[in-house]
């Protein structure tokens, strides 16, 4: 299909809907974005990309503005709440190695202007305020009244959708029994040398704590999740005081508390998901990134999903015999992968909340005995995966 021919609205300006404008106007289309936020902004927090996502920020070009400002772990270290090591995945020069692509972390506003610009310097035009509100057979409505009839439709609006609502009638999001605070403390307010460069994971029963290095080392990412009955609170992420942090994690090893002790501000997000949707295109409209597949965070790989549909969605558009068949041969491409990532997701939630001491004790013996790189291999179908390749 003649891609210039082609006008794109993109509904939502997040990891996925960036990267996949950027991926559609290098093929040739006219994109427009709309966001519903007045501009880019981010709560502080972390994100990590492994290398089948770098291979796609590589594709789109990107690789050169993003590695100045990403941080490259030397591994993840498993830990139960105590702080005695129970396995270490070497990632580094190793990762970069078995899969031919570092291992990256960024702060998510690093990363998300880094796309804006990529965006920008491909001719993609971005609209913010314009929030989606209804589509019909005739086109888009915002809440502003504006209406839009382009060729092709990307909803790229995250976990709560309003194109999969209005269009794909999918089950509403639901709460998955976790909730997770996210948040950055200064390095400079912590003792030197408290974290190394790695992803360090403490696991306890019900729930954990996740902390890196950011900004080369000057600020310290957390994610600290605790299994919850319920969400009661009307929003989905809300600034939450720091002593209830504190409190959850008041039993974990020193070095989780001195981080914890630290933090000044944080937010409490709850983990809301939906069933994988039976179908992700409709005519001329496709979903991707969270909007189709929202996953539990726990195998790190939500946003690098997104980048892989963008850059497999805009190589079946540019190859599709017209926009639908486009489209669906993109659904057809990613199905399977995404909900075999959402599945892992939900089970390592699982095995990192281990309930009973033994049955703890006894699983974490197991991974202590193995070494590195057969700790890693588990990882290979994810990270050697290259949406790029061929
Ligand atoms: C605690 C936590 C840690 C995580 N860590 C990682 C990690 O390390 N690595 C990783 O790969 N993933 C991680 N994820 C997952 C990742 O954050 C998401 O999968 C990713 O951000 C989804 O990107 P997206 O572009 O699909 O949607 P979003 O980032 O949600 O973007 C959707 C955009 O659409 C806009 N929008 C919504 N509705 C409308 C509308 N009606 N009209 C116009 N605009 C609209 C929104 O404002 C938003 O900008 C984590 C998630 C959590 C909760």
């Amino acid at each position: 299909m003649d891609m210039k021919t082609q006008d794109i609205a993109m509904i939502g300006a997040g990891i996925g809907g960036l990267a996949a404008a950027i991926a559609l106007a290098q093929k040739g289309a006219q994109v427009t974005v709309y966001e519903q936020a007045s501009a880019l902004g981010e709560v502080g927090a972390g994100l990590q990309i492994s290398p089948n996502g770098v291979a796609v920020l590589e594709a789109l070009g990107l690789r050169e503005a993003a590695a100045p400002l990403a941080n490259a772990p030397e591994a993840v270290v498993l830990r139960d709440y105590r702080g005695a090591q129970v396995a270490r995945l070497p990632l580094g020069a190793a990762a970069t190695h078995r899969y031919g692509r570092p291992y990256w972390q960024f702060h998510r506003a690093d990363l998300l202007a880094t796309l804006e610009a990529g965006a920008r310097a491909r001719g993609v035009k971005l609209v913010f305020g314009a929030r989606l509100k209804k589509a019909d057979a005739g086109g888009l409505i915002f809440e502003n009244g504006a209406r839009i009839a382009p060729s092709c439709v990307i909803g790229a609006d995250g976990v709560r959708s309003t194109l999969r609502e209005q269009v794909f009638q999918g089950r509403p999001v639901e709460f998955t029994g976790q909730v997770a605070w996210r948040g950055l403390v200064p390095a400079a307010r912590l003792p030197g040398g408290l974290f190394e460069n790695a992803a360090q994971v403490f696991m306890g029963k019900g729930r954990h704590l996740v902390a890196y290095p950011l900004r080369g080392g000057s600020m310290i990412n957390f994610v600290a999740v605790e299994e919850r009955q319920a969400w009661a609170d009307e929003g989905w992420n809300i600034p939450d005081d720091a002593q209830n942090l504190r409190q959850a994690f008041a039993g974990f090893a020193s070095p989780v508390r001195q981080l914890l002790d630290a933090v000044e501000e944080t937010f409490l997000w709850g983990l809301f998901a939906h069933p994988v949707l039976p179908k992700w295109t409709e005519g001329n409209i496709a979903l991707l990134g969270d909007a189709c597949h929202p996953m539990l965070p726990f195998l790190a790989q939500g946003a690098v999903m997104g980048l892989e549909d963008a850059y497999v969605l805009a190589q079946c558009l540019a190859a599709g015999a017209d926009v639908a068949s486009g489209l669906q041969a993109y659904e057809m491409a990613r199905k399977t992968r995404c909900s075999r990532v959402q599945k892992g997701a939900a089970r390592n939630a699982w095995s990192y909340h281990l309930r009973q001491p033994l049955f703890r004790g006894a699983a974490h013996k197991a991974l202590s005995i193995l070494p590195g790189a057969a700790l890693l291999k588990p990882f290979d179908w994810l990270y050697a995966h290259d949406v790029t390749a061929g």
